[in-house]
């Protein structure tokens, strides 16, 4: 009976709020359990933190949402960054987002989850850490999660069920590579309308791919939703020249939607699309030195990276496995035998291949 009038309560002193669940406020910004964007005011921007339910020690998981309502109706774009702790470059695009979009001049509402995973963020680790039972868990494969599951099925369940999936016709998942290495700007995409949206957003390299169950992109995806993965170079930093390409490929994307006005820019004839990958691997282990930059073309068999031991010896030249381009490079020197010190992308004429080998 308590709980029925402190609900009731809500509904008078939230009437835009329906199918959105508020549960209270914390410094003034809404605690939501569910949102549905179709409850926000047209025309306004709102933060809210979604409470993803409870950590271990009882205190609620707080993803942080912006929602920006356009004036006029439209398509739903979800920007969600941050599911790999220390990805960060992501955070920072749907920040300058959330705070340069006018709601305005929008057609269609924004939701940007600039942070999908507190834990990780706080340890600056790709890991989702609370999950003891598990050695590696890896958010980005547990969706669309279970609600009541493990510690990370339960967190990723209500990500799914209550933010993501009932807000969503098209969505960007936004990543970094990993501590140690780096990448270009670079898209996943896996059927030809997302390979389209990731050739709008204009990154280096486009890898078209099957993907790996339990992503956000795939899950949404092969659930009717187009999604893709856009990866903005390095780890645990910002990079403002990434974060700006980010911005300005989103606002892309979303004229090509018809959420904004004005023309849309064609992708970028220097832009590579690439259907297979391959990674170069040490033998020995050592002092790494790449003798090529990232992005660069490259012939099979051409030296790719010196091995040095303790004493500065050479102990290996790495030589490319393929021709292609290097999308992705280890930055950091220390290396164990059979690490990946690069990958490299090219095309597979394979018709089989066509969105991903
Ligand atoms: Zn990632």
């Amino acid at each position: 009976m308590r709980l029925r009038l402190a609900a009731a309560l809500l509904c008078i002193a939230s009437p835009a709020l329906a199918a959105t669940e508020a549960a209270g406020s914390l410094d003034g910004v809404t605690l939501i359990d569910r949102l549905d964007v179709a409850d926000i005011a047209a025309g306004t921007t709102q933060r809210f933190w979604f409470r993803a339910g409870r950590s271990p020690i009882g205190q609620p998981w707080l993803v942080p949402v912006v929602v920006v309502k356009g004036a006029q109706p439209g398509p739903r774009l979800l920007l969600t960054a941050g599911i790999h702790g220390d990805e960060l470059n992501g955070i920072a695009v749907l920040h300058r987002l959330a705070n340069g979009i006018d709601p305005a001049k929008l057609a269609g509402t924004l939701t940007l989850v600039p942070g999908l995973n507190p834990p990780g963020l706080m340890q600056s680790t790709r890991q989702w850490t609370p999950d003891w039972s598990r050695s590696a868990p890896n958010l980005n494969r547990e969706m669309p999660g279970k609600e009541g599951g493990s510690a990370i099925a339960d967190f990723a369940g209500r990500l799914w069920s209550r933010l993501i999936r009932p807000n969503a016709d098209t969505a960007v998942d936004l990543h970094t590579q990993s501590r140690g290495t780096a990448y270009m700007m670079y898209a996943f995409a896996s059927t030809p309308r997302t390979r389209r949206m990731a050739e709008l957003v204009a990154p280096d390299i486009i890898k078209m791919d099957k993907g790996d169950k339990g992503t956000v992109e795939n899950t949404l995806t092969d659930d009717g939703v187009p999604a893709i993965t856009l990866e903005l170079g390095r780890p645990e930093m910002f990079d403002d020249v990434m974060i700006a390409r980010g911005e300005a490929g989103l606002m892309n994307l979303m004229r090509e939607l018809k959420m904004l006005p004005g023309k849309v820019t064609p992708p970028p004839a220097s832009l590579t699309v690439a259907n297979d990958i391959v990674a170069a691997r040490a033998t020995r282990p050592g002092w790494m030195r790449l003798l090529l930059p990232l992005g660069s073309p490259i012939k099979k068999d051409q030296p790719l990276a010196e091995v040095r031991d303790a004493f500065g010896t050479l102990v290996e030249t790495v030589l490319a496995p393929q021709a292609g381009r290097i999308n992705m490079i280890t930055t950091d020197p220390r290396i164990a035998a059979s690490d990946t010190i690069a990958r490299i992308v090219w095309w597979s004429p394979d018709p089989a291949c066509q969105n991903g080998c």
